[in-house]
C-alpha cells in the first residue's frame, strides 16, 4: 500500500482512590503522573514515533506512529494498549509508595452512560492535488454505511446499536472536531509537505477491540479511498446521511431515501463499494486484495444472518446468551456492564484478559503477532519516517538533550556552535512522511550521542561517561 496511516486512540478511564471513584480529570492527571514524572510533560512523542498524551481534562490519547499497512496499525494500537497498560500500573505503584490504593481501568471504547463520547480518529495520506471533495463524495456513502463491518456495538438499557457513535454524530464534513462531531474532519494540517500532501481525518469511527475488524475497517477504506482517487462517481448513497447513520445503527436493513431516487441500505451500499472496488483490489498489493476477499466473506456472511464476523454481532451475540443464561431482562443494568466490559484492557494477576472482547480473541489466531506488538513498543512496525524519529529521539533522551519534537520536524538546543561553548540549535525536517533515512539522519543521531551538551544560560555540561569533551 502506498499510503500512511495513523490512528488517533481516545481511552476510556475509570478509576478509584482509597475506595472512592475519581473525577475523569483527576483519573487523567493521575494516571499520567508517571509520564509527566518521565518527560517533564504529559504530551510526549516516543521512541516507538508514536505519541502519547493527554489534553487538559480530557481522555489519555495514544497516536500510533504512521504505518504504512493496516496490519502494522493494528500491530502498533496493540503497542499502545499495552503501553497504557503499563502507564497504570506504574501510577498505581507510585501511588502505593504514597501510602494510596489507587486502581486504573482502562477501556477501548468511545461512550460513557452520561453520554459523553470521544473517537477514534483515522489519518490517512493524500495527494495535495485530489480534489477533497470527490473523496469526500466517495467516502460519505461508505462511511454511514461502515458501521455495518466496523461498529463496535452498544447495549445501553436493553437497546442495541451498531455503532458506539452513530447516535451522536451531528455534521458530515466540518474544520470542527468536538462541537458539531463530523464524518470528515477538514482541518488542513498534513504533517507533511503541504504541496504534496493533504492527511485526510476520519473521526466518525468506533474504537475497536476485535484485530480482525480493526484491520478489515481501515483496509477496506483504504480501498475506497484508492478507487476514489481512481475517478468517477460512487454509488449513490443516501440522500440525507445522518439520518442515514441514525437509523442503520439501529437497523442496517432499514430503506432510506437514496441520493437521485430509490432507497438504499448499509447492507446495500457496503455491497456496492465492494464491487466498486474489486478490480483495484486484484490488481493491487496483497493485503487490499485480501482485505477485499474478508470482506466479501463478511458480506455474504450477513446476507447469510451471521453476523458474528462483525464485532457488534460478536458483542451482541453474547450478551444476549448472558442475559439467557441468568434470565434477566434486556434492560437489566448488568447488562450495560457487560458492555463495557466488553472493551477493557489489561489482565487479572493470572494473565488472564480483563476484556471479553480480549477474551474471545485469546482463542484465536492472533492477527497482531504478540512478538512484533513487543517490538513496535520500542520502535515503529513500519518503515516510515516514524523509524527515523524514534533513532532521534533515542538518542537524544540517551543524553538528556532539549529537544522539540513534532510530526514532521525534530529540533536540538544544546549542540555545540561554531564556537564550542555557544550552543547551536540544528533542526531537521520529515517532510516525507514515507523516508524512514531522510538526509543526515545518522551523522545527527551521532552528534546526539557523542557530543557534549551546551546549555544557553548554563554554559558547557560535561560528556557522560567515556564520551572525549570536543572542546570548552
Ligand atoms: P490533535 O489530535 O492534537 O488535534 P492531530 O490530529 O494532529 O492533533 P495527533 O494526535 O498528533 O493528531 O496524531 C496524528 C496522527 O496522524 C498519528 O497517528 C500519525 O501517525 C498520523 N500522521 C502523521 N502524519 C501523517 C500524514 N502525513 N498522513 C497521515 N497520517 C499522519
Ligand atoms: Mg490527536
Ligand atoms: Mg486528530
Amino acid at each position: 500500500m502506498r499510503r500512511i496511516v495513523g490512528i488517533e486512540t481516545e481511552y476510556g478511564l475509570l478509576a478509584t482512590a482509597d475506595g472512592k471513584r475519581l473525577a475523569s480529570d483527576e483519573a487523567a492527571a493521575r494516571l499520567f503522573t508517571p509520564l509527566a514524572a518521565r518527560f517533564a510533560s504529559t504530551n510526549a512523542f516516543l521512541g516507538n514515533g508514536g505519541r502519547l498524551y493527554l489534553d487538559i481534562g480530557s481522555h489519555p490519547e495514544y497516536a500510533t506512529p504512521e504505518c504504512t499497512s493496516a496490519a502494522d496499525l493494528v500491530i502498533a494500537q496493540r503497542a499502545g494498549d499495552a503501553l497504557l497498560v503499563d502507564l497504570a500500573a506504574q501510577a498505581r505503584a507510585a501511588e502505593a509508595d504514597e501510602g494510596h490504593d489507587v486502581t486504573f481501568r482502562l477501556f477501548r471504547n468511545n461512550t460513557d452512560s452520561y453520554g459523553n463520547t470521544w473517537g477514534s480518529h483515522e489519518n490517512y495520506l493524500v495527494a495535495r492535488d485530489t480534489d477533497p471533495r470527490v473523496l469526500a463524495d466517495w467516502l460519505i456513502g461508505f462511511l454511514v454505511s461502515r458501521q455495518l463491518i466496523g461498529g463496535a456495538g452498544h447495549w445501553r438499557r436493553g437497546r442495541f446499536t451498531l455503532s458506539q457513535r452513530g447516535d451522536l454524530l451531528g455534521d458530515v464534513v466540518s474544520n470542527q472536531t468536538t462541537r458539531s462531531r463530523p464524518l470528515i474532519n477538514t482541518r488542513d494540517e498534513p504533517h507533511a509537505d503541504p504541496a504534496r500532501y493533504r492527511r485526510l481525518h476520519v473521526i466518525s469511527g468506533d474504537t475497536t477491540s476485535l484485530d480482525a475488524v480493526m484491520w478489515l475497517t481501515v483496509a477496506a477504506t483504504e480501498l475506497v479511498l484508492r478507487r476514489a482517487e481512481a475517478g468517477g462517481a460512487p454509488p449513490p448513497g443516501p440522500a440525507d446521511p445522518l439520518a442515514a447513520l441514525r437509523a442503520w445503527t439501529v437497523d442496517p436493513d432499514a430503506a432510506v431515501p437514496a441520493a437521485g431516487g430509490g432507497a438504499t441500505t448499509a447492507r446495500a451500499l457496503q455491497r456496492a463499494h465492494l464491487d466498486a472496488t474489486r478490480a483495484l483490489a486484484e490488481s493491487g498489493d496483497a493485503e487490499g486484495a485480501a482485505a477485499h476477499a474478508a470482506w466479501t466473506r463478511l458480506l455474504d456472511d450477513l446476507d447469510a444472518g451471521r453476523t458474528e464476523g462483525t464485532e457488534w454481532g460478536a458483542k451482541r451475540r453474547l450478551i444476549r446468551g448472558w442475559a439467557e443464561r441468568h434470565r434477566i431482562a434486556p434492560d437489566d443494568p448488568r447488562l450495560d456492564a457487560l458492555d463495557l466490559r466488553w472493551h477493557e484492557l489489561g489482565a487479572d494477576a493470572s494473565g488472564r484478559p480483563r476484556g471479553l472482547a480480549a477474551l474471545l480473541q485469546s482463542g484465536a489466531e492472533p492477527i497482531a503477532d504478540p512478538a512484533a506488538v513487543a517490538a513496535a513498543l520500542t520502535r515503529a512496525p513500519s518503515a516510515s519516517r516514524a523509524r527515523a524519529r524514534g533513532l532521534v529521539l533515542d538518542a537524544a533522551r540517551s543524553r538528556e538533550r532539549d529537544i522539540a519534537v513534532d510530526w514532521a520536524s525534530f529540533a536540538v538546543h544544546d549542540l555545540p556552535g561554531p564556537t564550542p561553548a555557544a550552543p547551536q540549535t540544528v533542526k531537521m525536517a520529515w517532510d516525507d512522511p514515507f523516508d524512514p533515512e531522510p538526509p543526515g539522519l545518522h551523522a545527527l543521531v551521532d552528534r546526539l550521542r557523542d557530543e557534549p551538551r551546551i546549555r544557553a544560560l548554563g554554559g558547557f555540561t560535561p560528556p557522560g561517561p567515556g564520551v572525549p569533551a570536543s572542546g570548552a
